[in-house]
Formats: C-alpha cells, sequence, structure tokens
C-alpha cells in the first residue's frame, strides 16, 4: 500500500468513504484498475495531507501519449520484447495524469512556505528521496520511483497529493492549462534540446517528429541553441506547422532521398539529431543523418528497436543518446522561459474532467491534434 494513496483507504474502508461522500468530501478520480483495462470514474475520500505533503485541487491536467503505455501496462522493446510497468513497481488501481497543475488546498503539519489559494505546476518526476540518485537531484532516474499518475495517484481527479513543497512550482503569467503541460511535454523537450545546446551557428540540428513535444523543442532550440533548426515529419500539417514556428527547413522523411536532402541542406551531415518518435524508422533517420562526431538523441517512447552496425559508432565517432523528461531545475528553468513571453503556447484542446476517457481512446485512436487538457 502505498502512502497518500487514497484507494487503498477506500478499499479498506468503505464506511469513511460513504461518510466522505455524504460530507461532500469526495473527489472524482479517473483510474485504470487493470493494465490494459479502461479508464474508470471512481468516487474517493478526499485525502488529508499528512507531513510534509500538500493537497492540490487541481486546475488542470495534461493527457500525455506515454498515458497510453501506462494504459497498456507496458512498453514495447522490439523483437518481442516488452517491460511491464507491474515489474516496475506501479501498482493498482492508479489514477492516471502526470501533467498537473492546481491551487493548493490544505497541507501537512510540516508543509512550511506554501499557502492555502496558491497555485503551481506538480513536478511529477519524484524518486524515492533516499537513494544516491534522488540525493544528487536527478528524481526521475531513480529505481524506485513515486512519479505523479504514473506510480502514485496523478492528476485525473480534481484534487491530489504531492508529497512535498519542494515539488510546486509557481507558474505566475502563464495559464493553467499551458503551465501543466511543462510538466511533461514542455519538460522533455527542454531537458533534450539542453543536451544540444553547446551547437554553433553553422550546425544543422535535427528535430525528427513535429508534434505536440517536438513543436516545443523547435520553440525552444530557437531560444536555446544557436543551430540551424531542420525538421522531419511525415505529416505535410505538421511540416507547415513547422515552418511556420520558424524551422530553417522541413522535409518529408518518408520519401526515398529524404537523407540525401538532409545531406545537401547540412553540408554533408547533422551535428545532432532528436528524435521525438522513438520508433525504429526514425530513429535509424535520425543516426543516418548525422556527421562524424554526431550525437543522436532518442527522446520519444513509440517503441521498437534500432539496430546499429557497430563499426560506425567509432569510425564515425557517433554517440547515441537517451533523454528522460527532466529535472526540477529544469523544470523551473523552463518555467521561467516560458514566464518571458518568448516560446509560444503549444496548441491546446481542452475538455471537462469527465471526458478523460473519451480522450484517452482519441488519442489511442489518433484523433487528436492538440494536447489534450481535462479542466476539472
Ligand atoms: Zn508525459
Ligand atoms: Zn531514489
Amino acid at each position: 500500500m502505498q502512502p497518500g494513496n487514497p484507494a487503498c483507504l477506500a478499499t479498506q474502508s468503505p464506511f469513511m468513504l460513504r461518510q466522505a461522500l455524504d460530507e461532500g468530501m469526495a473527489m472524482k478520480s479517473y483510474q485504470i484498475k487493470q493494465w490494459g483495462g479502461p479508464l474508470e470514474h471512481v468516487d474517493l475520500p478526499t485525502p488529508t495531507p499528512k507531513g510534509r505533503e500538500v493537497l492540490l485541487r487541481i486546475t488542470a491536467a495534461g493527457i500525455c501519449h506515454s498515458d497510453l503505455h501506462i494504459q497498456d501496462g507496458f512498453f514495447d522493446l522490439g523483437q518481442g520484447e516488452r517491460i511491464d510497468f507491474a515489474k516496475l513497481g506501479a501498482q493498482l488501481p492508479l489514477t492516471l495524469g502526470h501533467e498537473i497543475a492546481g491551487v493548493v488546498e490544505a497541507v501537512g503539519p510540516d508543509a512550511h512556505g506554501v499557502n492555502k489559494g496558491d497555485a503551481y505546476i506538480a513536478f511529477p518526476w519524484i524518486g524515492c528521496r533516499h537513494c544516491a540518485i534522488c540525493e544528487h537531484e536527478r528524481e526521475q532516474w531513480c529505481n524506485t520511483p513515486k512519479f505523479l499518475g504514473a506510480r502514485v495517484n496523478g492528476g485525473y481527479s480534481d484534487h491530489v497529493i504531492v508529497p512535498d513543497p519542494v515539488y510546486l512550482v509557481p507558474h505566475e503569467g502563464i495559464p493553467a492549462d499551458l503551465a501543466c503541460t511543462y510538466a511533461c511535454a514542455g519538460l522533455t523537450a527542454y531537458s533534450a534540446i539542453e543536451k544540444a545546446k553547446d551547437l554553433r551557428d553553422n550546425d544543422v540540428l535535427l528535430l525528427v517528429g513535429a508534434g505536440g513535444v517536438g513543436l516545443s523543442g523547435l520553440h525552444l532550440a530557437k531560444e536555446m541553441t544557436r543551430a540551424q533548426i531542420l525538421v522531419a515529419d511525415v505529416d505535410p500539417a505538421k511540416r507547415q506547422l513547422a515552418e511556420a514556428a520558424g524551422a530553417f527547413a522541413v522535409i518529408d522523411n518518408s520519401q526515398d532521398d529524404a537523407l540525401s536532402q538532409v545531406m545537401d541542406i547540412s553540408n554533408g551531415g547533422v551535428r545532432a539529431a532528436i528524435d521525438f518518435v522513438g520508433a525504429e524508422a526514425s530513429s535509424r533517420f535520425g543516426l543516418a543523418s548525422l556527421r562524424k562526431g554526431g550525437t543522436l538523441i532518442v527522446v520519444g517512447l513509440y517503441g521498437g528497436a534500432l539496430p546499429v552496425a557497430l563499426p560506425l559508432l567509432p569510425g564515425r565517432s557517433l554517440t547515441i543518446q537517451g533523454s528522460y523528461v527532466g529535472t526540477l531545475d529544469q523544470m523551473k528553468a523552463l518555467v521561467s522561459l516560458g514566464q518571458t513571453g518568448k516560446i509560444p503556447p503549444i496548441p491546446l484542446d481542452p475538455r471537462p474532467l469527465d471526458d478523460a476517457p473519451r480522450s484517452l481512446q482519441d488519442l489511442r485512436d489518433g484523433k487528436v491534434s492538440g494536447r489534450v487538457v481535462l479542466l476539472p
């Protein structure tokens, strides 16, 4: 049983739930009860924060593509292999949603520095807070994490418990529906672009995939690097968006001559490629686009496997690097950048909380263009 997991409270004490419902203190959440199962509406007692915990009343919660993998209960590793969430320590039932903005409704007796009514983004990539990785402030890499919406209850709800005020980042000047997307879509893009921030004026940075995160990456890359940004996407509408957002050039990477176009545009290969899709075809394209000494940064979690010709790694001095969400400090830096007004908002699709099941299905069916944000 996880501390602060109200589902456990509800299953242990139906009487308390009845009492909470009678007193109007119930919270509405959307949970999965089995891996691969549907998102279900549940009413649970609104949790009371203990210790350093903070109870947020949620104002906006984004629906991320990763939520589909969590609902399925596994990531596809390609070649018939997969990694199961249950083996990673995730427990059911689980309220999904890791992009959360909210206002403080109650604080535990030891939670200082936050006041009722203050508005925050919750940093969701919370570790165990005891291991060496967490102590070095790389909690997103913790081996026993407590990620909101992926290990413990998250944002498809009207309330959420955040375990400590240190994970709350104020978002003054940025509306809640946009601010919540900084916790994953924005942070993932920021952290990936930061890995390419040393590129110089004549360098070309290739972004593969111009969906929500890729487009954020383009906006951020224009602010954070001096490189020329080349965007590849198989979808003409997304290429058009990338062009309008200031890409130096756009190409259709499903075309046979796509690689020779990259070589022409980049004068012999790009210094870095960021794969925002994370499928075999997109990563293979990114790797083949590199010049000697180049780096492929894989961000997307679509799934699959990439065969790599090993002599190319030393022979061409290539680097293959992964980038997974980001740190609390990076999220704070991203919010500061957002507050300057220089980062255009990603397209949003706000919907009521009760649309969570339909919205997740729409995302699965490819019927969503902007980021769906649930507004309780
Ligand atoms: Zn996400
Ligand atoms: Zn840890």
